[in-house]
Order: C-alpha cells, then structure tokens, then sequence
C-alpha cells in the first residue's frame, strides 16, 4: 500500500474516531480541541502538520484500544513523548492520531544486583538517573535533551549523548521492551536473560522512529557510577589542532568517556550565558572527561596533556571539584539554547564522519557557511566525529531560509563524501527522509521498506517517515517560526 492511498483511500470521520476512543479510555484522555492539535503538530524541529486527535495515554491498555481503534479506521498514529525530536520524528501525518506518553512516566522496578530497570516510554532521562542515583548507578545515554527528553523517545530515536562514546549509544542500554504493534497485539522483544532466544528483535526495534508500534515498557541497563572521574577542558588557536587531538587520544588507547567541541562562536554564546570563564579568545575547546580508578583517572589525564602539547594546546582546565564540573557541562548542553545571544533562529544539522576526517570537513564547512553568507556554530560529540553545525540565523531577513537549506543540503553531501553517514543521533524523519538515496541504493531501500511492512501491513505507525516515498503525504508546513529543510 502505498502512502497516497493511506491518506486519499479513506475518508475518515475523526469525530466518529473520538466518539469510539472516548468509549475505550476515559474522555478526558481524548482531545481534539484547536489547543491540543495545534500545540501537538510539531516537534523540536522546525516542521510541523496537522494533528487529528490527541490521547493521552496512561497504561498498555490505553495504549492497545488507541492502536486497535487507529487500525479499525485506518487512522495513522504515532507514539511521542517529550517531543524534543530534531528531525521531524514526533511531526504527525495529518489528521493522526497523536499518543502522548507523557503520563506513562513510573518507574516499574529496578534491579540494583542484575543493573536493569523496567521503566514506562514517559520516564525523562535524567529523572531516571536521578530516581536512581542513590544505588550508585545510572543511565548512561545522556542527550544533552535529558531535562527533558523521554526514555521512549530515546529509544526509538537510538539516541546518543556526550557520554556514549566509551559505553555506546541506546541501544547498548536497552535490554528488552513491551511493544504495542501496529494491529494492536502485545508483545515482548528482548527480556532480561542475555541471550533471549530467536531473532534480535529488540535490536529491530531501537532506532525504529515509531515505524514499528509503541513502546510501552522498556527494561534499561544500569551502568555502575564511576570511582573516580576527571573533566579537562582544552583550548586550541586552531580548530584542526583540537580536532587532529581526539584523533591522536583514541589512537593511544585511551577512550574516554565524552570528547566534545566548541568552537569560537560557540564559546561565545555560551559564556555570555554561564559565565564559566570559558577561552573565547581561542579558536576551539575539547571538554574531555576520563573516569574509572583514581590511578587509571590520573594516567589518562597525563597522557591526553602530553597528546595536546604536541597539537599546541593553549590552556588546560581541569575541573577542581563537582560544582566546577556540572558548570563546564552545563555550559555544553546549554549551547543550543544560549545561541540566542547571536541570532533568533537556527537550523541544526546531525551528520558523522570518520574521526580522522573531522579537521577537513570543518573546513569545509566553514567555507560553506561563508559562501552562503551566514554563521554557524560548531559544538559536537567529537569523538563520536558526530557533527552538530549550528546554522543561525534571523528568519525575518529576506532570502535566508533559501542560503539555510543550501548551506545545509551542501553539509550533508561533504559529510557523506568523506565517508560519513546522513545522522549520527537525531534519526531520520521527516527531515532526511528524502536523503536516504544519498547513503542507500534501491534495493536496500526496498530491504527496508518490506521490513517495515512486516511490522505494519496497514503502514498505519508514524507512515511518512524515515523512508523516502514517491507518494506525498500531505503538506508539511513551515512553522512560522522556522522551515522545513
Ligand atoms: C536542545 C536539544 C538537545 C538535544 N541533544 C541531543 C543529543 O545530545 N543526543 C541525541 O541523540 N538527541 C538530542 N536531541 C534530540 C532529542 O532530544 C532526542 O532524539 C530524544 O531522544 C527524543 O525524545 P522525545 O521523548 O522528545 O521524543 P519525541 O520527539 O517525542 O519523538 C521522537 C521519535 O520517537 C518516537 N517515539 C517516542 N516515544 C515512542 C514510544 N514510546 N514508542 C515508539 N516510538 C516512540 C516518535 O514517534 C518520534 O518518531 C536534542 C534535542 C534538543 C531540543
């Protein structure tokens, strides 16, 4: 089925649709009101739609007549959760129905002996490592979202965070789920034995962007707090020193446990937001962290100052204490709000590249954004080679948007040249949709789209994304504050 006939071979009445889901969960969990479907169209991202009715989901069983009813209609829907998605994930088909799992927010159980928790898709990330601080341990995958961002959308997203280099990303952290499949059935992949029996369907499912039915139960690993930790923060003259460094420090063995990197703009930006007394004079910074045993901590420390010597390192900052730490943290995963101080409006790329060939495509990049005429702002998961250009911008200048999508479409194009891939964390969506050729032939392109029809005959869960169709979907609209790219 194609999605034309998704979207034109029914003529759906939604009202009919809420009468029916007022009847299975209680009808204050049903909206359909202009608040709910316009604050539900969009997602962190600059694109939005139309949403048809909003439920908030409280329960499996909530979540399973939601499904069953979508699927009697042939109603699209689409799991979202904190809905901090950058790439047009959360973004409804139009007139979908939109399953907010906000209210699935407990903590089921938690296994300190075993490291493992069964949480609801609604838990924030950081909530759950706050919940469960007191046992000495926590969830590794840290989006610099996760005030914010929920463990279902983690997982559907595969997400990262600057603490996934040396543990890895989600899906490294996630042992089993209950799922809501797209005809409404429930069912278990993974578990928490280690080697559950069949096809690794758990491993199927992260990073499935809600193509593949909700989530509504997610066993977590817990990963040990660290003995001991340091944080070092490096500045550069030059931006391919600081890049050649996480290099250099991955090929002497040592793996840390985050490599990040602003550049000068960014440096800017954020210390006229914290305060921390950051290098703005500098070209770059590396914020580095090592952890494991005192002695180890401190073998690291020394030979990543020697490594930086040689790549004409200008200061080394080593975080005195905890409050010294969270702060030049705080600075990194406040970046993306503290650009404000530059431009209103920006457009963030996520593309990966080898790590050897970080110094190059920012190079490249920075005579991107020079032909174009714009600013970006560079601050990244540089060991990861995980690239997060900042294109800012104000929406209001006549022409921008046109340079904007330029500029980014040419991004994109040098980081996959240079051997990279379309994303590194925030998925594919809507926003990439459409790229997906730049990195897949046809035939995988079909692999992909008969495995997701396994899952979803109907082609009724979140439709419109991450494969490209020829088939229209409906209009994806510019939000006013942004563009769709
Ligand atoms: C300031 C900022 C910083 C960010 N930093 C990072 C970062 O460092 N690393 C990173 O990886 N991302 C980052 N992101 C992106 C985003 O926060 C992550 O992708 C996050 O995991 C999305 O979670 P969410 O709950 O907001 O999901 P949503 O945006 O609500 O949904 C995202 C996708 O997940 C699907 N989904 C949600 N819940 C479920 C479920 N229960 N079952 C099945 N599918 C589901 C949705 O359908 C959608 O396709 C950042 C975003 C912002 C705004």
């Amino acid at each position: 089925m194609s999605l034309d006939e998704i979207y034109t071979g029914h003529d759906v009445d939604l009202v009919r649709v809420a009468t029916r889901l007022r009847a299975v969960i209680r009808p204050d969990q049903v909206r359909d009101g202009a608040t709910e479907t316009h604050l539900y169209r969009r997602d962190a991202s600059t694109m939005s739609n139309t949403a048809g009715i909003v439920c908030f989901a409280e329960s499996t069983a909530d979540v399973q007549a939601i499904v069953q009813i979508a699927a009697e209609f042939g109603v699209p829907f689409l799991a979202r959760g904190s809905g901090t998605g950058l790439a047009g994930g959360a973004v409804p088909p139009p007139g979908a129905i939109v399953i907010s799992t906000t209210k699935m927010n407990k903590i089921i159980s938690v296994d300190p002996v075993s490291r493992m928790a069964w949480v609801e898709p609604g838990v924030l990330n950081l909530d759950l490592s706050k919940q469960i601080a007191h046992l000495g341990v926590h969830f590794a995958p840290d989006p610099s979202s996760q005030q914010t961002c929920s463990i279902g959308g983690n997982v559907a997203n595969n997400s990262g965070g600057p603490h996934c280099l040396a543990d890895g990303v989600t899906n490294a952290h996630i042992h089993g789920m209950e799922v809501v499949l797209p005809d409404g059935s429930v069912t278990i992949f993974g578990g928490e034995e280690p080697e559950p029996d069949g096809f690794d369907l758990r491993g199927v499912f992260v990073g499935s962007e809600g193509m593949f039915g909700v989530a509504t139960k997610v066993c977590v690993r817990l990963m040990q707090n660290p003995p001991d930790v340091a944080t070092m923060l490096m500045d550069f003259a030059s931006v391919s020193d600081g890049a050649d460094l996480v290099s250099d420090i991955i090929a002497a063995g040592i793996v840390p446990a985050a490599v990040e990197m602003m550049d000068q703009l960014c440096l800017v930006a954020v210390e006229a937001f914290i305060h921390a007394g950051l290098p703005v004079e500098q070209a770059a910074a590396l914020l580095i962290e090592v952890v494991g045993p005192a002695r180890g901590v401190a073998a690291d420390v020394a030979r990543i100052s020697e490594l930086a010597t040689a790549r004409n390192v200008g200061g080394v900052r080593i975080a005195a204490d905890d409050a010294e730490r969270a702060l030049l943290w705080k600075g990194r995963k406040s970046a993306f709000g503290a650009i404000a101080n530059i431009k209103p409006d920006y457009y963030l790329h996520d593309t990966v590249v080898p790590r050897n060939k970080l110094s190059g495509v920012l190079d490249q990049i920075y005579a991107i954004v020079k032909e174009h005429d714009l600013q970006v702002l560079n601050v990244f998961h540089a060991g990861d080679g995980n690239l997060h250009p900042l294109l800012v911008f104000d929406g209001k200048e006549p022409g921008v948007y046109e340079r904007v999508h330029a500029a980014g479409r040419a991004i994109v194009k040098a980081s996959v040249d240079a051997g990279g891939v379309l994303s590194g964390e925030h998925g594919i969506g809507l926003e990439k949709r459409d790229l997906m050729p730049l990195m897949f032939s046809e035939t995988d392109l079909a692999a992909q789209a008969d495995l997701r029809r396994a899952f979803d005959p109907q082609m009724l869960s979140n439709p419109d994304k991450v494969l490209p169709s020829p088939a229209t979907c409906g209009e994806i609209h510019r939000a006013p504050e942004g563009a769709w790219i």
